[in-house]
Parts: C-alpha cells; structure tokens; sequence
C-alpha cells in the first residue's frame, strides 16, 4: 500500500505548505517583490512573525510568496489552499464551492473566492499557438444550457456557445462566443492554431472557409452519421471525437457538478475544464503533477473585480 496523497505534510502543516510553495514558484531562490533580488533576503522567524515572512537584504523590506499571486491578501491558510488545488485540480468534472466549504471547513464564501481564484491560476494565458508542424487540431462547437430561470431572448439564441480548439496530442482552449458563425470564429482559428496544422471539424459551413487558411482541412459529415473515416495522410484517422470527448465532460461537469453556470462566469469555467483537459490522464499527467502545474500558475494573474471583492 502507498501512503495517501492527503497524508502529505504540506496539506497539514503551515510551514511546510509555505516551503512547497516557494519550491515551486521560486527555484532560484526568494525573489524580492519590491525590488527584484533573487536569493538575497532571509527567513524571519520569532513568535510575532507571520509564517513565510522573508526579508529582503537590498531594500530591507519584508515579504513573502504570496505576493503577486492569487494568493495575495487572502488569510486563508496556505496549507487549505493546497488542498483546495489539488481537489480542483484532481476532480475531472469539477467540485463545487459548497462540497470544498464542506471539506475544508472553510465559510461557503472563502469556498466560493478560493475556487474563483484557482480558475484563474487555471487559465492559460501563456499566449502559445496550438498545433503545428502538421499536427491535428479539433475544432468543435457546442451549446451549453443555461442556468435555470435565465431569460430565454429567443429561440435558438438562448444558449451558451463554447467554441473548443483540441490538439491531439495535449492543449485544448475554449472560448465562449456570443454566436457560432463565420464570422466570430476565423479571427480565434487564426489567432490560435498554427497554419502548418492539420484542422478537422464537422462539415458545418462555417468552418469551410477558414479551413483553407490551414495546411489540411478535413471534415466528418455528422448530419449523414459519419463520424471517422481514413485521413489523406497515411496511418491518421480524420475525427472530432476528441473535441466530442471532452464536451462531454464539460457538460455533466457543468450540469452535474455546477448545476449550469450563467453566461457571465461561464469563460472561467472553461478556463477550469480545458486545464484538466489539456493535462488529462491520457496523455501521462497524474493528479500530483497537474496540482503542480497549477500551482506554477498562480503567479501574476489579473486579479479581476469579480475575485478580489470576496476576501
Ligand atoms: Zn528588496
């Protein structure tokens, strides 16, 4: 038998949890928010210090890890904020404010704003191009239902639109678009695919165009129920079941975990879904190691109104 995960003793102990933390996100050593040294300041220590105080021998002024993170102000204990991480990071479909309230023993609130934050640590905003070098991306839209009681404007423009970029062999990023046309979806092809990248979608119309912009398009005609067939190139079979596999966890994550999500949150939803996705089992990525990749992500995100109001 191995030891559980949980009985590691970062998720317990204060001063572990803070030395987990500044492993990972400072490999160099203490970097001064203030002023910039890496590796030139000291650990306070003493009853009156706070836990993960250091002190910076240039400017003389005192910080810790926390500082420009999503970390930053909270006062939630850093050991309950990696256990928040690793639940998120380690549920496929999600897990609720209201279970993390129950299992860390924090205010529904903090629940709430922590999970809002680690959305955020979640988000990819490294800017990188998907695909490349002639390697296949999905493309795929699909219609999420709407939080109960949302108005309904009129038929067929009541739904959230997801449109979800899958690389084969990893990334995926989704964006919630007003509509599914043309005309919104090039300019987030373009601006997300390479063009040496081999694209396959469904046979909607909107894709034909854009598809030309790309190294091979190749489509599955799903209205006459062909979902896969041989590629042009040798040894590939041309689908979009990845795209359709991971819809499917997206909405019984956001049906079944998150009892549908308003159109307003539904983006960091996404963000949330598309990080596990991107990191999934499949592709060789354990839960420790995606908690850990989240982790080094919670350094210099926008921290949006929405976030900081709730502390
Ligand atoms: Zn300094």
């Amino acid at each position: 038998m191995t030891d559980s995960i949980l009985s590691q003793p970062y998720f317990h102990n204060e001063e572990a949890a803070y030395e987990f933390v500044e492993a990972r996100l400072w490999p160099h050593g203490p970097v001064c928010p203030k002023c910039g040294e890496i590796g030139r300041a000291g650990r306070l220590s003493g009853t009156s210090t706070r836990i993960g105080t250091w002190k910076c021998y240039g400017c003389r002024k005192p910080f810790t890890v926390k500082v420009g993170t999503i970390f930053e102000k909270s006062h939630i204990p850093m050991r309950l904020w990696l256990q928040a991480i690793f639940l998120i990071a380690s549920s496929k479909k999600g897990i609720s404010a209201n279970q993390l309230h129950r299992t860390l023993g924090v205010t529904l609130k903090s629940a709430w704003f922590m999970a809002h934050r680690i959305r955020e640590a979640m988000r990819d905003d490294s800017g990188s191009i998907l695909g490349g070098g002639g390697s296949i991306v999905e493309a795929d839209e699909t219609f999420m239902s709407g939080k109960k009681g949302e108005k309904v404007v009129k038929a067929g423009h009541h739904r959230s639109k997801v449109v979800s970029l899958v690389s084969r062999d990893g990334k995926t990023r989704s964006f919630h678009v007003a509509n599914v046309d043309a005309d919104n979806l090039k300019p987030i092809l373009l601006a997300n695919i390479a063009k040496d990248s081999h694209l396959m979608t469904d046979g909607a119309n909107h894709y034909k165009k854009i598809g030309k912009e790309f190294a091979l398009h190749e489509t599955t005609n799903h209205t006459q129920k062909e979902y896969a067939k041989d590629s042009k190139v040798e040894g590939v079979r041309a689908h979009s079941n990845t795209v359709e596999s991971y819809f499917g966890i997206l909405k019984r994550g956001i049906a079944g975990t998150y009892h549908h999500v308003s159109e307003a949150h539904l983006q960091r939803y996404v963000d949330e879904f598309d990080f596990r996705f991107s990191n999934r089992k499949s592709l060789g990525v354990d839960d420790m190691t995606r908690a850990d990749l989240l982790l080094k992500g919670v350094s210099g995100k926008r921290l949006t109104y929405e976030t900081t109001r709730a502390r």
